[in-house]
């Protein structure tokens, strides 16, 4: 797996194709935007004037799209699986819908190409760093000729099972993050308005029954951790839009497989609230300024 093709050079897509580049593998991509494409070559990747041009000769496609909708274009509305050649192994690493993922790698399977879904976890700074989780769906002997791949570009993968499956692990642990998220921002905002410090609560809950991922490593009181988008006015991080995109799917998901998720929907609403109130590109802790009038 020397030769990529990596189609999708936006906030994620751009940094991880560096890394497999600094690593010495071959690699050229693509980007429907000029301003992607741009910052791409100012990175040193070879940028292509078209899909037809990043996926021939390559060992693997790698994409890292928007949505379905993108993701359906780039694989099902063009001659992209008749051209490839039947030892490409395609990786999509987007985040969308496991209906729509097992609807592409059932066409790539017919014309005998393998895919692979593989979601990731760890956001921008996961990406840039190389320490990206890549969830992922598909066959074994895939994952295994991937592995190398993930192994630059991420330092967790985990195989979640049959084609699909990585789409609907990543669903399932957005869903919950959201959730931890919305009730530790309500509760920290709660204590704040008794009199205690946020900070002083903060420590409280997370060395005791109530300690989340949300209060550990990513605290949505301004204030309470340096670092955190929190006390950065909100911004970069994991936006407000893309959660709302992960957690319309997991309800999708939720309604397809008759699974009752009264918190995810409540999560979805939250956020949906945010997007209407034009705050869609902060980071997702900002769900914390709902509680804080
Ligand atoms: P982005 O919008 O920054 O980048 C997507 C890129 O795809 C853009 O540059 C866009 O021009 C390009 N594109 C769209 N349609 C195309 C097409 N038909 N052909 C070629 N290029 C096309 O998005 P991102 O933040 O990089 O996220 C990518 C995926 O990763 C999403 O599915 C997102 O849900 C998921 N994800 C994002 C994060 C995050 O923190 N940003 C974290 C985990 C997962």
């Amino acid at each position: 797996m020397n030769r990529i093709g990596f189609i999708g050079l936006g906030n994620m897509g751009l940094p991880m194709a560096v890394n497999l580049k600094n690593q010495g593998l071959e690699v050229k991509a693509y980007d429907l935007s000029e301003e992607a494409k741009v910052k791409a070559i100012q990175s040193g990747i070879e940028v292509k004037n078209s899909i037809q041009e990043t996926s021939t000769s390559i060992d693997a496609l790698i994409t890292m799209l928007p949505n379905d909708s993108a993701v359906e274009e780039v694989y099902l509305n063009s001659s992209l699986l008749d051209d490839l050649a039947k030892t490409t192994l395609i990786i999509d690493s987007s985040t969308i819908s496991p209906e729509t993922s097992k609807r592409v790698a059932n066409r790539a399977s017919k014309v005998g190409i393998s895919m692979l879904d593989a979601p990731v976890s760890g956001g921008v700074k996961g990406a840039e760093d190389g320490t990206l989780s890549f969830i992922v769906g598909g066959e074994d002997k895939d994952l295994v000729k991937a592995s190398s791949l993930f192994d630059i570009m991420g330092s967790n993968t985990f195989h979640a099972g049959d084609s699909g499956s990585g789409q609907i692990a990543k669903l399932c642990n957005n869903m919950l993050l959201a959730i931890h998220m919305c009730g530790t921002a309500e509760t920290i905002a709660m204590g704040v308005k008794n009199g205690l410090d946020p900070e002083v609560l903060s420590e409280i809950m997370k060395k005791s029954s109530g300690g989340n991922w949300s209060l550990e490593k990513y605290n949505p009181y301004p204030g309470v951790m340096k670092d955190a988008p929190a006390s950065k006015n909100y911004s970069g991080g994991f936006l407000n839009l893309l959660m709302l995109k992960d957690l319309s799917l997991a309800q999708e998901l939720a309604s397809l497989s008759n699974s009752e998720t009264p918190m995810g929907k409540l999560a979805k609403e939250l956020y949906e609230e945010l997007n209407n109130q034009g705050i869609g590109d902060l980071d997702f802790s900002s769900i914390q300024k709902r509680y804080m009038n």
